[in-house]
């Protein structure tokens, strides 16, 4: 898992609030939502309901009408027949069977006295409570009010009560009749309201709602249709009639809209909302996470591609040392497969086929101090990038060198879980650097040859006064064996005395320059900073000596402790011989015998490094010529080779030192100056720190 993943898990709590929030102000407006919906719904259905009502109410009021103008229209044919003639009798009968609303009929003459009255056959005893002799006084101002407007009048209704407690509102409708212009009499007809209604209802609204006829107060009247409204739809309606007016009333059986289904469709509603929005979500977010795992096998491909490249081996192992991931350069690089590095290793401690036999024992060594180590430091303390230098087996058995750099592998959640290494093959580049050290090896050689060859006159020179010394000795020997005395053994004693001395002194020039010449193998050694310009004192010594050059040796004096370098002798005895040489042939030139002087000097300049310097009296360099200095082949000697300062510098910076030059102290001649590492011997021993890595 990358870091992103990883921040991605541990998401920040300010933003894991922000989305509950979200999700919580979503959650409440799709409640609102909710709320609304049911609020609006049942309001919705409430004025439906009450729309309905008022529509029944509107439609039943004109039936009412309706029925009353029809009553008044078959009452008023009634009033040419004249009463107590079985003809009105008959058609009053008629009329009574037909209209069941019409309780009874009556002719009455102009003072209100019964002529002759009819009874519905439906309910003949309604008058029998109450006698009906004398007209009600609401009926006679009825029909008062009817003689004066020429016109049917209806009376106020009045409760009339029947055998058994119960009764009817009837309303009575005064007709009058006028013959030949005068009042002729009266029809009075009786209406029970509750049948008025029954019959101008339509059944289906009878079935579904409460009609009565209220009075101003409430008081109901008269009722039909269901046995009780629920109160809830209720609408009035005036219907009016000459004479009087009649309140009616409509009231719905049907109750409030219920809540639960009006809930349940909300919430079915609402849910498949919230479901259409998830789906949407969903399918955008499957449209991401498909576009993510493109990006990402995209990605993965780009970097297995990567991998595959590489000439660098890369291998993870976990904390235990087991192999989860190797490259294909790291398999080419041991010989082995990715199965055969990958195959679980049950065995503990796990060591790798590519360890060699002879080191698992201290590869595990490291592993477990390692282990360690990890375990004491944080995370990011572990990340180590300098390299481990190592030794790693082919299948072959070929033992090889190999560079590790070691990351540490952290999880997602920040745990240590093993190691991510880098690994180069060091086989190639070894190789390489031991090809150009065997080639530095021969051109030093042949350097040093070089300078031996320069010197090859004053060698002769060196040579020819021993052996001249030898031979006139020798002369010397043979003439006093010819010619013998008494002091002739004595003689030839010390004859033989100077010839083995001068013998000796050839033998220590030949062996000076053998010592020069000779190839060593290169070696880092301990040595005292004397002792190295000891070693070259000699050959110096023979070149100083013929320019009359005096060497002058400045090391620090006692109690100072001697400077002490770490190198190759033979190599340094070079540089030291050659710088030596070069001050020696700048002074030939321009410098009064008397003051040719050639001082080595060795400074323990820091604790780390030693300065050795070679200081002449000569004419100092030139400009042009310190550009230059330090190319190959280039001189200003006639017989010079130009490679003296190029090598010289090439053996100072292998040993991790530096040449460089200047002007001589009080600005007269050269200084040559190098450093090199400071032997620590004397103080911490010989010991060198094995590096941790396997
Ligand atoms: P070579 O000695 O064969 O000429 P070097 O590389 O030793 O080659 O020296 C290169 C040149 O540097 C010399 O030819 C000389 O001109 C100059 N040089 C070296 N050392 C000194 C010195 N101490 N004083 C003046 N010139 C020097």
């Amino acid at each position: 898992m990358n870091p992103t993943d990883a921040a991605t898990l541990n998401r920040p709590p300010l933003r894991r609030l922000r989305r509950a929030l979200l999700w919580g102000a979503l959650l409440a407006l799709l409640g609102v939502a909710q709320t609304l919906l049911v609020a609006l719904t049942l309001n919705y259905e409430s004025t439906r309901a009450q729309d309905a009502v008022d529509t029944v109410a509107a439609e039943a009021a004109a039936a009412v009408r309706s029925e009353i103008h029809g009553l008044m229209q078959a009452l008023q044919a009634m009033a040419w027949t004249e009463a107590q003639q079985p003809a009105w009798r008959d058609g009053a009968g008629a009329l009574l069977r037909r209209r069941q609303d019409l309780k009874r009929v009556e002719w009455r003459d102009p003072q209100l006295a019964v002529v002759d009255a009819v009874d519905t056959p439906f309910l003949p005893h309604l008058f029998t409570q109450m006698a009906r002799t004398d007209l009600g006084v609401d009926a006679e101002l009825a029909c008062k009010s009817a003689r004066r407007s020429a016109a049917p009048m209806f009376s106020r209704s009045y409760f009339v009560p029947l055998p058994g407690g119960r009764g009817l509102e009837i309303m009575d409708l005064c007709l009058p009749v006028q013959q030949a212009g005068r009042a002729h009499g009266f029809l009075v007809a009786s209406i029970a309201l509750t049948t008025l209604l029954e019959t101008a209802l339509a059944a289906p609204e009878a079935r579904r709602h409460e009609f009565s006829f209220v009075e101003g107060d409430g008081t109901r009247l008269a009722r039909a249709g269901v046995p009780r409204g629920a109160g809830i739809y209720v609408a009035e309606r005036v219907v009016d009639m000459p004479g009087t007016t009649l309140q009616l009333r409509t009231d719905s059986a049907a109750g409030r809209p219920s809540l639960i289904p009006n809930l349940t469709t909300a919430l079915v509603l609402g849910l498949s909302l919230a479901l259409f929005s998830v789906v949407l979500l969903l399918a955008r977010d499957v449209r991401r996470r498909a576009l993510a795992e493109r990006a990402l096998a995209e990605a993965l491909a780009f970097r297995k591609a990567m991998e595959d490249s590489l000439s660098t081996g890369l291998r993870a192992r976990d904390l235990q040392g087991r192999i989860s991931y190797v490259n294909p350069a790291f398999c080419a690089m041991v010989g082995y497969t990715q199965e055969e590095l990958r195959a679980p290793r049950t065995t503990v401690p796990v060591v790798p086929p590519y360890w060699p036999p002879e080191s698992s024992a201290e590869y595990l060594r490291r592993h477990a101090l390692r282990l360690q180590d990890a375990g004491r430091r944080t995370p990011d303390a572990r990340d180590s990038r300098e390299g481990i230098e190592t030794v790693f087996m082919r299948k072959n058995g070929e033992r090889f060198p190999v560079m590790i750099y070691e990351a540490p592998l952290v999880d997602g959640e920040g745990r240590h879980t093993g190691w991510m290494s880098a690994v180069l093959d060091l086989s190639a580049q070894r190789s390489v650097e031991e090809l150009s050290r065997l080639q530095q090896d021969r051109l030093q050689a042949t350097a040093r040859l070089v300078t031996v060859g320069e010197m090859a006159s004053l060698l002769s020179h060196e040579l020819n006064q021993p052996l001249a010394a030898i031979a006139s000795y020798a002369s010397g020997s043979l003439n006093l064996i010819d010619e013998p005395d008494a002091s002739t053994p004595e003689m030839l004693r010390h004859a033989l005395g100077r010839i083995a001395e001068q013998a000796e002194r050839a033998g220590r020039v030949i062996k000076s320059v053998h010592d020069f010449v000779r190839r060593r193998e290169q070696q880092h050694e301990n040595i005292t900073a004397a002792a190295l310009i000891e070693a070259v004192l000699p050959l110096a010594r023979l070149q100083a000596h013929k320019s009359g050059t005096r060497i002058q040796v400045d090391l620090p004096a006692p109690p100072a402790r001697p400077p002490r370098a770490r190198c190759d002798c033979t190599m340094v005895e070079q540089v030291l011989l050659n710088l030596a040489r070069n001050g020696i042939q700048a002074m030939e030139a321009a410098t009064p015998p008397a003051e040719r002087v050639l001082t080595l000097r060795a400074r323990q300049a820091h604790p780390g490094w030693v300065v050795f310097s070679v200081i002449d009296a000569g004419p100092g360099i030139a400009a042009e010529v310190a550009a230059r200095l330090f190319t190959p082949f280039f001189t200003t000697r006639a017989e010079g080779m130009g490679l003296g300062l190029s090598l010289c510098r090439t053996v100072i910076e292998q040993h991790g030192g530096v040449l460089d030059f200047g002007p001589g102290p009080g600005g007269r001649g050269t200084e040559f100056r190098f450093t090199l590492p400071a032997s620590k011997v004397a103080e911490t021993g010989e010991t060198s720190g094995s590096p941790i890595a396997a």
